[in-house]
């Protein structure tokens, strides 16, 4: 269904609206339930409670402890707060963190960040579905490694990562392993038991809830240097009065999107699996990703000879509101680091297109997108691939 302005909205990995009952239980935390948590009084008292059901029932979710969630304030100061605080926090046992080279920048630029703090980091290819191997990780373990961080499921090519068997084998050799868990947070079940896991990362605006809200999984023994100085709260790992109103949010939407999430992806993975199968017509059209490993919302394409950037420009003329990871810096299309990754050579690795599906979508708005993208290819390759317009 397109949204009231009439775009049809084929970004829900960018982020995704706030949901009616989400708005609904944030709002008092706005305005008479203002109180600070830390308050002794019963205003504050009343914003502690409402902090203290939001882990509880993040915690039931994820089946951990209540003790072992710590809000931040995104995905990527999850991402941060992990990796930064487990890495330092173990710097006495070693200095070297495995990671794959199709990670969000979140934790890519943050291990780069410690190399420069004397850390090493081994990023491991992926497979041309974009899949890391159990046994690369294995095989990349040395004595000095402190931290092992993979993400369940790739933001642009929708791929799924092994995670239980990767979580297996750190356990197995004692090494703390974190994931970055943001893109599976409404679509793919979160039990940290089953993950095996150390550590995960969500984001609450990913999964209909608010924007600036993030939830990090800590397991209980897991060893962290606190990332954010100041007071007391989340128990030393996390300075910062608590953002009530959008932990609220968080937890309501986490509660909504994991109870509805087998019925949704049902009904996602049907809509995705016609578009996929529309947009495969297109002469020199292929699936990046996963052919069945892929995240329910995810129809991620390459073009041969087309810059993603200008498909965009025309799409968003046609009202549709698509991304690419063939991102235009300076006056060039660079191909994404997923895109290299998974080996898709310079003919193809400049359109890539990302279309990702989400509560609002209907067979309506595929069909639109399924419409007008054959026109488009063909016109944008009859003009030599050059973009429409310069920005
Ligand atoms: C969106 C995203 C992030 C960053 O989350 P923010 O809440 O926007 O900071 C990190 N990792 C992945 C895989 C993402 O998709």
């Amino acid at each position: 269904m397109p949204l009231p302005d009439g775009t049809h909205y084929f970004d829900h990995a960018a982020t995704t609206p706030v949901d009616p009952r989400v708005l609904a239980a944030m709002l008092p935390y706005f305005s008479t339930e203002f109180g600070n948590p830390g308050g002794v009084y019963r205003l504050g008292q009343r914003a502690a409670a409402a902090v203290d059901e939001s882990r509880e029932e993040i915690a039931a979710i994820l089946r951990c402890r209540p003790t072992e969630i710590i809000f931040t304030s995104g995905g990527s100061e999850a991402d941060n707060l992990a990796i930064k605080g487990i890495a330092q926090a173990n710097r006495a046992r070693g200095n070297h963190i495995i990671t794959s080279s199709i990670e969000h920048h979140a934790v890519l630029h943050t291990c780069q960040a410690l190399e420069q703090q004397g850390f090493q980091v081994t990023y491991l290819p992926v497979d041309a579905q974009g899949r890391v191997a159990v046994a690369d990780v294995a095989a990349a373990i040395t004595p000095a490694t402190v931290l092992v961080t993979i993400m369940l499921a790739n933001n642009e090519i929708g791929s799924i990562q092994p995670i239980a068997e990767i979580g297996a084998l750190c356990r197995a050799r004692h090494i703390p392993f974190h994931t970055d868990a943001v893109q599976g947070g409404g679509l793919l079940p979160l039990d940290v038991t089953q993950l095996q896991v150390d550590a995960l990362s969500l984001s609450a605006h990913k999964f209909y809830g608010p924007r600036g809200v993030g939830v990090l999984y800590l397991r209980t023994g897991t060893r962290i240097a606190p990332q954010t100085h100041g007071g007391s709260q989340e128990r030393n790992r996390r300075a910062g009065t608590e953002n009530v109103a959008g932990i609220v949010g968080a937890s309501t939407a986490l509660t909504l999107a994991q109870n509805e999430r087998v019925t949704e992806v049902v009904r996602l993975s049907a809509l995705r699996d016609q578009l996929i199968a529309n947009v495969e017509r297109i002469p020199a059209a292929r699936l990046t990703g996963h052919p069945t490993d892929r995240l329910a919302n995810n129809a991620s394409f390459a073009f041969q000879g087309i810059e993603g950037e200008a498909l965009l420009l025309h799409l968003d003329l046609a009202g549709i509101a698509a991304s690419s990871g063939s991102a235009c810096t300076s006056a060039v299309v660079d191909p994404s680091h997923v895109l290299v990754a998974i080996g898709l050579d310079d003919h193809w690795n400049r359109g890539h297109l990302r279309l990702t599906l989400g509560r609002d979508t209907t067979a309506e708005d595929v069909t639109a997108v399924s419409a007008q993208l054959p026109m488009m290819v063909e016109s944008l390759r009859q003009l030599g691939s050059t973009p429409i317009a310069s920005h």
